[in-house]
């Protein structure tokens, strides 16, 4: 995936951080230790004349300048072992004065031989999709937020139970989907009028997931395609990045379907997600307004079959829940 500079220069600006860090936590750890130990402080010398002294074997002749190094070695293993004999009186791990990098593969560098290394890798995904999100309009809700007291507790004799008892159970389903979230997750769809809680619970599970550390990406069915062709179709300021964040990511998350204005493009753009996604095993979740038949109207027959094929579909009923709340605070 191609990424712009600034993404770039910001995740070098963290690595860089990151190993000053580790480094600085070393150099702590050792000022620590040697006030504690002031022997530590000699046989640190020591190591470090061991590797001055061994540069004269240069001017040797080469049998005088075996020995030497093999001297100066010694004198450096001694001094480690001494060391590491004080770590043990101190009850200290081996490993205490070591510098700790994050990243044990290229010691928090960023790179891997003559490649970036992967965590340099997962940082910048990861700063592409913090960017990302950071254009959707939607804020992140909470399930803890949810309020069941809105939903009627009569029966709706349409469905055999209360919009309460039915809503209680797609809370529950979508807290266990965002818990045990994985990219073998089911799709899935919720489908039920304005106002029932629908972008909620989207961006519930959008919330917890990307809290877990997997790549999402969650914006309503307009910004999506609006970015995308702005992306297919516009001059320059973008870099190609966004279509295959929407296409890879682990987790895509559609508010509002039905909400856009429906174009060609928009046809072609959303089959190509689902299908695409369905096809790599993906999972996506889609709210909308619009029922089956109105999805199929709009949209094409086989949109609407993909979706009844490989989504888990679930009804949100109920009366419109925002309009409840404004009355209650008003
Ligand atoms: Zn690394």
């Amino acid at each position: 995936m191609a990424y712009n500079r600034e993404i770039y220069e910001k995740a070098q600006q963290m690595i860089d951080a990151r190993r000053e860090k580790a480094e600085q936590n070393a150099e702590a750890r050792a000022r620590l230790f040697d006030s504690l130990e002031p022997e530590y402080g000699k046989l640190r010398q020591e190591m470090i004349q061991s590797v001055k002294e061994a540069i004269k074997s240069i001017d040797m002749n080469p049998e005088e300048a075996a020995a030497f190094l093999q001297q100066q070695k010694i004198r450096n293993l001694t001094a480690q072992q001494q060391i590491k004999a004080l770590l043990q009186k101190h009850d200290l791990p081996e490993d205490y004065l070591e510098v700790k990098y994050a990243c044990p593969v290229c010691h928090d560098t960023g790179i891997d031989g003559n490649r970036l290394c992967e965590c340099h890798l997962e940082i910048l995904k990861k700063l592409a999709y913090d960017e990302a999100g950071s254009k959707s309009p939607l804020k992140f809700c909470r399930f803890g937020d949810f309020r069941l007291d809105y939903y009627s507790d009569k029966v709706n004799p349409d469905y055999g139970c209360s919009p309460r008892q039915r809503m209680s159970e797609i809370l529950d389903y979508c807290k266990s989907y965002a818990a045990t979230f994985d990219t073998d997750s089911p799709s899935l769809l919720f489908f039920g009028e304005t106002g029932l809680g629908k972008t909620h619970l989207s961006l519930s599970i959008a919330g917890e997931v990307i809290n877990a550390g997997y790549s999402v990406i969650y914006n309503s069915a307009q910004n999506i395609f609006n970015e995308l062709q702005k992306e297919r179709f516009g001059k320059g300021d973008s870099d190609g990045r966004f279509e295959p964040m929407v296409l890879e990511c682990d987790l895509l998350v559609i508010d509002d379907l039905g909400a856009e204005f429906s174009t060609q493009f928009t046809n072609a753009a959303l089959y190509n997600i689902i299908n695409t996604r369905i096809n790599s095993g993906l999972p996506t979740v889609i709210n909308t307004n619009l029922n089956m038949k109105e999805i199929e109207e709009r949209y094409t027959r086989r949109i609407a079959s993909r979706l009844i094929g490989e989504y888990a579909v679930l009804n949100f009923i109920g009366d419109d829940v925002r309009q409840i709340r404004s009355e209650n605070n008003g």
